[in-house]
């Protein structure tokens, strides 16, 4: 058991958006048993009373591996299209040990700035490389404590065909539909408390073929799995869709019937008021990525209409290349700064930036009893000192501080299914400078 004592303030973002100061939270095995004031001290006693406590962050969108090609010169102020060809060759390279340590040390940079659930898009697969890739995320995952859904992305459309990528890192559609099998499987947990969901996600419409995209869709309904993908995030690939199929990118999915409350698309930028409109009505997802959509010049998303409309939308870091930092309360930031650039100052407060990176992106991920304080739901929660220097000054209203100030992202305790993970500041059993120097030797040797 943990308790969590006299916590100085608590937002619970429960139905009622309830907020507590001096309660304590009371935590036995994987959840929050209790929630009141003056509960009977017993198991480990944490002193909260300078502390904020919020629920865990969810990060929906990734690309672990690009760690190792975060702010290559050659890509540093290039759009979409020109940006990804310009990595390929170098991500040609990459191999599985380049791939466990860049999954871990972004799992490390996720933890300390506040995330205890994170997706990762994998769709990286080079020709030759025949390790199993997400068998390497699980257990990496599992090894630090971090909630996972991890994604079996995938490329099978190379040049030749009429895709974006080089034909060295294309698979043949039956060898991902082989591969998003297994891991179902072999990884996919759908209980309440599950460390680990597995979602389907062919990259973009740009490098996979259609055909890949209807097998999955079955194969993801037949299995009872979320999908995922990258939709609407530049006008390039809208052009793309065009040319090539006759259709706009939302009903190019509509015809593959990639609609409703399993699905959820990446970026979703460029979407006009019909599709918002059917995003809406269909229960569809969108992973809002504010950093990487500003670093590549991508535009900004219609977030504020969204949640007017009540599409449903969680945060992302995207990857590491693109933003070029795994820091998701930097993220909660940026998505209430960039929605006023463009609808004003009411464009997203600090609470509504909170509550997609909590609630919107556990329901993206289907995590059923995550993203909330409440009682039943699982111990995901933060601990974040309100006596930094950095929040002097703004305690008239400690839960926007974290949103509103900040030279530094990170939490102080971060506690997930129970367990505490983030202690001081610290991941627990992580050789931090150890990690950091292998993973710039790996970048290094790939970047020459
Ligand atoms: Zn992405």
């Amino acid at each position: 058991m943990i308790l969590l004592k006299n916590c100085r303030y608590i937002a619970t973002f429960d139905d009622e958006n309830r907020e507590l100061e001096g309660y304590d939270i009371l935590i036995d095995g994987k959840s929050i048993v209790k929630i009141g004031e003056n509960i009977p001290e017993r198991g480990e006693v944490i002193d909260c009373s300078r502390h904020l406590a919020i629920p865990g962050l969810v990060n929906t969108h990734h690309h672990f591996f690009q760690i190792l090609t975060r702010n290559l010169k050659g890509a540093q102020n290039a759009g979409l299209f020109d940006w990804l060809i310009f990595h390929y060759p170098v991500w040609m390279k990459i191999d599985e040990e380049a791939i466990y340590y860049a999954t871990k040390l972004a799992i490390v940079e996720l933890l300390k700035t506040g995330a205890t659930t994170t997706s990762d898009h994998h769709y990286l697969y080079p020709v030759g490389l025949t390790g199993d890739v997400m068998g390497i995320q699980v257990e990496v995952a599992r090894e630090l404590g971090i909630r996972f859904a991890p994604t079996r992305g995938s490329m099978t459309m190379g040049v030749k065909s009429g895709g974006l990528p080089p034909e060295e890192l294309v698979e043949p559609d039956d060898t991902v539909l082989r591969d998003m099998q297994r891991v179902i499987e072999e990884f996919h947990d759908p209980s309440d408390f599950s460390m680990t969901r597995i979602i389907l996600a062919p990259c973009s419409p740009f490098n996979v073929t259609l055909e890949l995209m209807r097998e999955t869709e079955s194969l993801a309904r037949s299995y009872g799995v979320f999908m995922h993908t990258h939709l609407a995030e530049t006008l390039d690939e809208e052009r793309y869709c065009i040319d090539r199929y006759g259709k706009r990118p939302l009903s190019l999915m509509e015809d593959l019937n990639w609609l409703g409350p399993d699905v959820y698309f990446a970026h979703g930028i460029w979407f006009n008021d019909e599709e918002l409109k059917v995003l809406a009505d269909t229960g569809t997802g969108v992973s809002h990525c504010p950093s990487s959509n500003m670093r590549l010049g991508s535009g900004i998303a219609r977030i504020r209409e969204m949640l007017d409309l009540g599409v449903r939308v969680g945060l992302g870091v995207d990857g590491s290349a693109s933003n070029d930092s795994s820091d998701m309360l930097g993220e909660v930031r940026n998505a209430m700064l960039l929605q006023r650039v463009r609808y004003g100052p009411a464009g997203m407060t600090a609470r509504e930036a909170l509550r997609l990176a909590t609630r919107g992106g556990a329901e993206l991920l289907g995590f059923r009893k995550v993203g909330q304080i409440r009682e039943g739901f699982a111990a995901d929660i933060l601990l974040i000192d309100l006596t930094r220097p950095q929040h002097a000054g703004s305690l008239s209203d400690p839960v926007a501080s974290v949103v509103f100030t900040g030279f530094s992202h990170e939490v102080d305790y971060s506690i997930i299914n129970g367990k505490i993970v983030v202690e001081k500041g610290r991941v627990k059993g992580v050789d931090e400078e150890r990690l950091t120097e292998l993973v710039n030797d790996i970048s290094k040797n790939l970047v020459d």
